[in-house]
């Protein structure tokens, strides 16, 4: 055999190609060069013939300049936290677009004046929910328990049931992030009941709040007790209650998951949520209650450093403005079984088989959603990870979930199989 790797175009000589030049314009140098290197690499170890190290580097280019990857999720959870929780709606990704560049996020154009900042989202807030006195945005909803307990208990108490000491997950703990800000916890009850009683023992000069956290990630079943809302806010502090997945109305197929504005009715003080798992939209913890409280948090000087960008403002607002997002649809909407049979038809031996989906992400545990689901051996799934399909191992077999595969995918979603068959 010969050695054919002086054969391997220079780096300058691959880069000079115009489809590779125009990658420059578009994805940058580096990014380009990288998959140049990587193809000459491909050459070197034998792997490709030195001829193909250009169209190798053009199929090695990345779709954009970020690493980050689009993924299809075909796990069947709705909310699924390591692919970015909720998957913007078309029009909120068109919002993302437009506000990328210069806008009138905090100017008025008909008078020329500085204007509130995130005015017309926080309307878009007031409009979805009308029991909400105030509202006000930022980070995450992690941000808003931080904020929260700045303003009403710094050097005070936090009264909260031992039951709802939660860790959100990644080893994130709502009780560790309270007491970062110097606020005290007052822990009353039990892991499995806590009566109004607790709660009115603990309450003294030195409650800065009290704070009920619902236990979005988990279930506790069998002999429990807690107290509701209600009962709560008579207590003569304020109440803050973390509902966690940013439901904003009661949703018929979640009976137990609290919803904003029930929890406003029932006289909560204020209601903290995310905007990025039931609500469908992007990172942002959203915050519902009686608007003196709210202006007091957002007058906070750490408010500033909590507050979110021009970019998650308009798709926030886009969100609740447009058509329903897709969490909203695969929540609402069952798997029509003749789209299942569309795709397994094209995807030989495949099947179709029953299957359960979930909410995921910090909603709705124990719900259980009817879905259809791919069925294929169990090796396609690491292939398919490859070409950024993520389903689930189940039985040994690998499984492809349709619930939370939006039908507009269904073409790149055959493809993807095709190709690893
Ligand atoms: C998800 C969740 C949080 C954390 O929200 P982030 O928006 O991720 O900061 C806090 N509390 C509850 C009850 C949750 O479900």
């Amino acid at each position: 055999m010969t050695d054919r790797r002086r054969d391997i175009p220079g780096t300058d000589t691959v880069l000079a190609d115009p489809r590779l030049a125009k990658a420059i314009e578009l994805l940058g140098r580096p990014v380009v060069k990288k998959s140049v290197l990587a193809a000459q690499n491909r050459a070197r170890a034998g792997e490709i013939e030195p001829e193909h190290v250009i169209e190798e580097a053009i199929v090695g280019l990345p779709y954009s300049a970020t690493s980050m990857q689009p993924v299809i999720n075909a796990t069947g959870v709705l909310v699924h936290t390591n692919l970015g929780r909720a998957p913007l709606s078309q029009t909120a990704r068109d919002a993302l677009l437009l506000a990328a560049g210069t806008t009138d996020v905090e100017f008025d154009l008909a008078t020329g004046q500085r204007a509130k900042r995130g005015r017309s989202a926080i309307q878009a807030l007031h409009e979805a929910v009308p029991d909400a006195g105030g509202v006000h945005i930022v980070n995450n909803n992690a941000a808003v328990l931080l904020l929260t307990a700045m303003v009403l208990a710094p050097g005070k108490e936090i009264v909260i049931s031992r039951g709802e000491l939660v860790e959100i997950g990644d080893g994130f703990r709502i009780p560790d992030l309270l007491t970062s800000t110097g606020a005290r916890l007052r822990e009353v009850g039990t892991t499995n009941r806590t009566s109004l009683r607790d709660y009115q023992d603990a309450v003294t000069d030195q409650t800065g709040f009290v704070l009920k956290v619902h236990p979005s990630n988990f279930v506790i079943s069998g002999f429990t007790a807690d107290v509701p809302v209600s009962a709560l806010a008579g207590l003569g502090v304020p109440l803050v209650v973390d509902i966690g997945s940013g439901l904003l109305h009661p949703h018929p197929l979640l009976p137990d998951e609290p919803d904003a504005t029930t929890v406003l009715r029932a006289k909560a003080n204020l209601v903290t949520a995310s905007g990025d798992k039931l609500m469908g939209g992007p990172q942002a913890g959203l915050l519902f209650g009686d608007a003196d409280l709210i202006g007091t948090l957002r007058r906070h000087p750490a408010a500033r450093a909590l507050r979110v960008d021009k970019l998650t403002l308009a798709a926030l607002e886009a969100t609740l403005h447009g058509p329903p997002p897709p969490v909203v649809s695969a929540l609402d909407t069952e798997v029509d079984v003749r789209r299942a049979q569309a795709i397994q038809l094209r995807l030989a031996g495949s099947e179709i088989v029953e299957s359960t989906a979930v909410i995921g992400g910090g909603g709705a545990p124990g719900v259980e959603l009817p879905s259809l689901a791919i069925s294929l051996p169990e090796h396609f799934a690491d292939k398919l990870r490859a070409s950024r399909v993520v389903g689930r191992v189940e039985r040994g077999r690998c499984l492809l979930d349709l619930r939370t595969v939006a039908p507009e995918d269904d073409e790149k979603l055959i493809a993807a199989v095709l190709a690893c068959m």
